[in-house]
């Protein structure tokens, strides 16, 4: 699959965050939704949380794919959601890390299956 890392949009994110142009509130906004997601479907991320150092960093993924219909969009722990979107044409998996301590939450990797020429 074709990969995007997102590690140098969040670098600068927390730079932004580090010399006071952007509050907590501004990049602490984990949807509701999200958080609970993180809670039941992320594993444990390798690294503390950028802002708060907690050791509450989930990833989870979210699918995208036509042929999913209703489970498009849907969340998914990341390994699922990696086989998941590889079996789709056009599939993409988007890897997002949440901190379930301060709601931190930023896109990590995208992942997109290659469509067939
Ligand atoms: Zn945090």
């Amino acid at each position: 699959m074709g990969v995007v890392d997102y590690t140098l949009a969040k670098r600068a994110l927390l730079r932004q965050f580090r010399r006071g142009l952007l509050s907590k509130g501004d990049i602490c906004d984990a949807h509701p939704e999200l958080l609970r997601a993180a809670r039941y479907l992320g594993a444990e991320a390798k690294h503390a949380c950028p802002v708060c150092k907690q050791h509450d960093l989930r990833l989870l993924a979210y699918v995208y794919a036509d042929a999913l219909k209703a489970n498009s969009g849907r969340a998914f722990k990341v390994p699922e959601a990696m086989a998941l979107a590889a079996g789709q044409a056009g599939g993409a998996c988007y890897v997002v890390e949440v901190c379930t301590s301060c709601s931190w939450n930023h896109l990590t990797e995208a992942f997109m299956a290659r469509t067939a020429v």
